[in-house]
Formats: C-alpha cells, structure tokens, sequence
C-alpha cells in the first residue's frame, strides 16, 4: 500500500490533540479479525477492539452481507410513529440476551445518545410516578458517560467537563473506588464495598427524594478499567431501593461479552433499573445504541399520558434505524454461533495472566484487570497524560493500537484473540514499557 496524500486541515478531529496529529499522523486503512494495516502497508494490532466496538474482530462478512441486503431492502424508514419490523426483532433478540425483567428498549445511534436517553427516561419515570422533584442524579469520580449535555454532566473525568460548565445538570458525584491498596489485584478487589455508602451519605445531604438516579459503569472503562470491590455494587442496589433511585448501568463498555458474560449485570449478579449499551452492539460496523429499561418504566411513562400524543417526548431521526438493525443482529447472530461470550470467560485467565506478566517493567505503576478488559497505569511523567499520548504513540510505531487516556491504556482485544495474537500484543507492550523514560 501507498502513502496518500491527505489534507489534514479540514477535519476537525475529535478528543485529538490535532496539532500532534498533522504532524504525526497515525491512520488506519484497511482492517481484519484482530489487525489493522496503515496506509504504509504496516501491521498493527489492535489491543482495544477498536474503541472496544469490534469484539468479534473486523471485517466480519456475515455482518457486511447483512448491511449490504438491508440497504437494498429498506435503506431507511422513519421511526416517529412509523415503524420498521426489523426493530421489533432486535428488540427481542436484545432482550433475551438481558436480565429478565430488562425488557423495553428505547433505540439511539452512540453510546452518548444512550446516556442522555436514559436520563430522561428517569425524569419521565419518576413524574410519572407523581414525583417530579427527582431531578438530581448520582455519578461517581472518575466516571465516563459519553460527551452530549447529560453525559458530560455525569462526567466523573473532570477534564471532560472543566470546558463546559453553565450548560451542565445538577449531579453529585461519589468517590471511586480505587486505593493504593489494590495496586496489582487481578479481578475484583476485596475491600471497598462500604464505598458505595456515599450514596446514603449524598441522600442524606440532598435529600433521597431528590435524587432521580444514580448512574455508574459496572467497571469503569474509559478511565483505565477500575474493578469493582466485591459487594459494592449489590450495595448501590440496596440503597438505590431504600431511598426510590433508579440505578442505571452504563454498559456501553463492559457490555456483549466484554465481563465473560452477556453483560455485567449478569456476571455480578445485581440487576439494575436501567441499562446502556452501544459500541459492541454492532462490532462498531454501524453506530447504534439501546437503553433498556424495566417494564415498569416503561409501563408507568406509557400509563401516565392519556392524551393521543408521544409518550415520551424524546427520539432521534436515527432511533432503529434499519441498517444498524441489520448490523446488530448479524452481530448478536456472531456472539451466539461463535459462542463469543463463553470464549471470553475461559481465555479471560489467559488474557489476564499475559496482562500481570507486565507487572515489574519501569513504566508500569499498577495493573488491574477482568474479563477480556484490563488497565495499565504507567509511571506518571511531569505533566498528567502526557506519558500516556507519548506511550501510545510509540506502541503504534510498534505495532499496537491501544486506547489511552490520561496515563492510562486501556488493553481490551476482540473476544476472538487467540493465544499467539495476544502473546504479538504482550511482545510489543513488554518492548516499549520496558523502556526507562
Ligand atoms: N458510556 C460509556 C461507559 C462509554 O465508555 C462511552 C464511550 O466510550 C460512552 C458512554 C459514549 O459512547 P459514544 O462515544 O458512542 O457516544
């Protein structure tokens, strides 16, 4: 392959230092399985299923075929009070996938869509209910939940917000339940669980009859995979309950396998009221995101409004759209004949073996993992995340792609990585994190 010429100054990139990127340019043209190639014709593996979309790794053909056939059928349709039969499907083959009772599903395109969705859904649900002062909600430090209003909000990554303030919501934030105790634990921490009581402490500061919801990442992904403490999370279920909260899961992440099981809802066995999930919906083929909610929700919003008028004043142009519909039940189809979910549980120790065998290199100051997902903390440097830009960096002239954020990567292949594609992973991230600064 040969190097295009590209115009780099037209296209404002997104979450990009754009400077650095037009005079270091790193690009991906073509992709397959558990690979990409750059325009150079250089291979480059792909450490974090691409941003932790592509579990069942590129270019999957059933996938495209499905795409293709559905383009030519119904290239779209509009969902305000139209309908296509392909979403009805996908909302039925979603929800036996889920919890049981998880069983309504409210379609958007990204997973931020989902988020501000899901938001409001709460505020519908609880005015519904007869209780329209709910309108504060709960996030936690260190939180990520996509970048539109209600997201950014929830934000718990404070850079994420720090821009943004006078068009935010009111939400309080809990602490995060990482500790300089847990530095290297493999799987769930032991102790932390009594973290989850600052949502009792923020009930009774704020008042519990304010608070709409409390919305957390079951493992909290974009900030470098932070496992939680056994008994935190049924923890947040108990008081969510005492005090009338709904929890909401953001799954967009650790959802369709990414835990070892469909989704972590399931694998830590607390269900919540509501859920998000994008990103591995599809294999990040097409954007597409869903919130599910509990059938009470649902049935308590559609319940509240007599007038002949949407329910729910909320949608997107692209809600179910056909294509994505296609695309994610190819993709759902995958999961279930490739047996990608069980794959991920018994290659999980494998994966995280090869994760912890970085545990004495110079640049590596913690390491935390589960499942098909792991963190690895790098040394601070003089000025917060610049390590991790620079470590990404060279991991990519490498031969890696591995998400960063602040001094964080975030180490997440495809649920179909074999032991000698994981062992080319490691190689590299042994290599360049061996390095002394
Ligand atoms: N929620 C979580 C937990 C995420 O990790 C992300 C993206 O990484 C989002 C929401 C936002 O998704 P999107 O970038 O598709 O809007």
């Amino acid at each position: 392959m040969n190097q295009i010429p590209i115009n780099m100054k037209n296209h404002w990139m997104p979450f990009t230092n754009n400077k650095m990127f037009q005079k270091q340019p790193q690009m991906f043209q073509k992709a397959e399985g558990v690979r990409y190639w750059t325009p150079e014709g250089q291979e480059i593996l792909d450490g974090s299923s691409g941003l932790f979309t592509c579990a069942a790794g590129h270019g999957r053909k059933e996938i495209a075929e499905a795409v293709y056939k559905q383009l030519m059928e119904l290239d779209y349709s509009p969902h305000f009070q139209r309908a296509a039969p392909i979403s009805f499907e996908l909302a039925e083959a979603l929800s036996d996938l889920l919890p049981e009772g998880l069983d309504r599903i409210f379609f958007g395109s990204s997973g931020s869509e989902a988020v501000d969705s899901a938001m409001k859904i709460c505020l519908a649900y609880h005015k519904a209910k007869g209780e329209p002062q709910r309108t504060r909600f709960v996030s936690r430090s260190w939180g990520y939940h996509g970048v539109n209003l209600g997201g950014t909000s929830l934000a718990g990554m404070v850079g994420n917000r720090r821009d943004f303030s006078g068009v935010t919501c009111d939400v309080v934030h809990m602490r995060h339940t990482w500790n300089e105790d847990q530095r290297f634990t493999k799987g769930q921490p032991q102790d932390g669980a009594d973290l989850a009581d600052d949502l009792e402490e923020i009930c009774q500061t704020y008042g519990g009859e304010t608070i709409a919801a409390v919305f957390v990442e079951p493992i909290a992904g974009s900030i470098g995979t932070i496992v939680p403490p056994v008994g935190y999370l049924q923890r947040l279920r108990e008081l969510a309950d005492k005090y009338g909260i709904l929890l909401v899961f953001d799954e967009v992440i650790t959802g369709f396998g990414r835990t070892g099981s469909a989704f972590a809802a399931q694998e830590f066995g607390v269900i919540p009221d509501v859920m998000t999930m994008a990103k591995a919906l599809t294999n990040g083929a097409i954007p597409m995101s869903a919130v599910a909610v509990k059938t009470e929700i649902q049935a308590a919003v559609i319940d509240s409004i007599t007038a002949d008028r949407p329910e729910l004043m909320h949608g997107y142009t692209y809600s179910a759209h056909p294509v994505a519909c296609a695309a994610a039940l190819a993709t759902l189809g995958i999961y279930k004949n490739d047996g990608l979910f069980e794959k991920a549980a018994s290659f999980s120790p494998t994966f995280l073996d090869a994760v912890f065998s970085l545990r004495n290199l110079p640049q590596v100051s913690d390491l935390r993992g589960y499942g098909m997902m792991a963190g690895i903390q790098l040394t601070p440097g003089e000025t917060p995340g610049a390590k991790g830009s620079a470590v990404q960096r060279k991991l990519f002239d490498e031969g890696l792609h591995v998400k960063a954020t602040g001094d964080a990567l975030i180490f997440a292949p495809a649920l179909v990585t074999e032991e000698e594609d994981l062992s080319g992973m490691i190689d590299v991230l042994q290599k360049v994190l061996g390095q002394a600064d």
